[in-house]
C-alpha cells in the first residue's frame, strides 16, 4: 500500500471515531483531500485509494492540476481566496467554491458559470473568530448575503465555512466551532437549505466533528508536510 493511501485510511479511521464519539453516523462527514502544492500523481495515488473531492487554494496551480487529470471522475473544491481576476477560472474548473465572503465575486461567478455544466457548489466563509484582518463575513452578516447568493442562477448555496485559528485545546476549538454551527444552523431556521458545513483540517478534525462538521479540509495527514507555499 502506498503512504498516500495508507494515509487516506488513518484519517477516515479518525473521522469514523470522531462521528463514533459524538454518536453521528459514519457517513456524517465527508473528506476533503487538500492537495495544494502537490502534484497529479499524488492526486492519482489518492483516487486510487478511493479518494474523489479534492481541495486547492492556489486557482493556477489547481487548474493545470485539474486539466491534467481531467481524464479521472474528481470533484475540484476552491477553498482558497478568490480574488476578481479569477473568478473565471473557478467558474469555469471548479465543482465547489468554498471562500464566498463578498456578494461581488458571487455575482462573478454566477455570471461566468458556463450553462453546459451544473450550477457551482458554494460555501460562505464566515470569520468565525473575528480576526480583524481574516478573510470571511462576520456572522452577523452571514444571513443577508446568504439570501442574496440563494437567488444567484448559476450558483448553488450549500453552506458555511470556517478556518478559525488554532485553539489550545479540544474544548477550546469545540467552542469556536459550535458558533459555526449555531450560525449554520440559524440560517437554516431563516429557510435556507444548507447541508454544508465545511471546518476542521488535521490538526483539529475531532473537535470540528464533535461540533457538527459535514466535511473536513484535510491535507497534511494525507500527503505529508507541504515543503514550498505556491503562489496564487
Ligand atoms: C491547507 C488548508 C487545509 C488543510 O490543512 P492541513 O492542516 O494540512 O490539514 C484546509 N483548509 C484550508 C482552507 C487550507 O488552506
Amino acid at each position: 500500500m502506498t503512504m498516500i493511501a495508507d494515509n487516506l485510511h488513518r484519517v477516515q479511521a479518525r473521522i469514523s471515531a470522531a462521528c463514533a464519539q459524538a454518536g453521528r453516523s459514519p457517513d456524517a462527514v465527508a473528506l476533503l483531500a487538500v492537495s495544494k502544492t502537490f502534484g497529479p500523481e499524488d492526486v492519482a495515488q489518492a483516487h486510487a485509494a478511493g479518494q474523489v473531492a479534492f481541495g486547492e487554494n492556489y486557482i493556477q496551480e489547481a487548474v493545470e492540476k485539474i486539466t491534467l487529470l481531467a481524464h479521472l471522475p474528481l470533484e475540484w473544491h476552491c477553498i482558497g481566496p478568490i480574488q476578481s481576476n479569477k473568478t473565471r477560472l473557478v467558474a469555469t474548473h471548479f465543482d465547489w467554491a468554498h471562500t464566498v465572503d463578498r456578494l461581488k465575486i458571487a455575482q462573478r461567478l454566477s455570471e461566468q458559470r458556463p450553462a453546459e455544466i451544473p450550477a457551482l457548489n458554494v460555501c460562505i466563509q464566515v470569520n468565525i473568530d473575528g480576526g480583524a484582518t481574516k478573510a470571511g463575513v462576520a456572522p452577523e452578516e452571514a444571513l443577508a448575503l446568504a439570501q442574496q447568493i440563494a437567488g444567484l442562477p448559476r450558483l448553488r448555496l450549500r453552506g458555511l465555512m470556517c478556518i478559525p485559528e488554532p485553539a489550545p485545546d479540544f474544548v477550546a476549538a469545540c467552542a469556536v466551532f459550535i458558533r459555526a454551527r449555531n450560525l449554520f444552523d440559524a440560517l437554516n431556521a431563516q429557510g435556507l437549505a444548507l447541508d454544508t458545513l465545511s471546518m476542521g483540517m488535521s490538526a483539529d478534525l475531532e473537535a470540528a466533528v464533535q461540533s457538527g462538521s459535514t466535511q473536513v479540509r484535510v491535507g497534511t495527514a494525507i500527503f505529508g508536510g507541504r515543503s514550498y507555499l505556491a503562489g496564487t
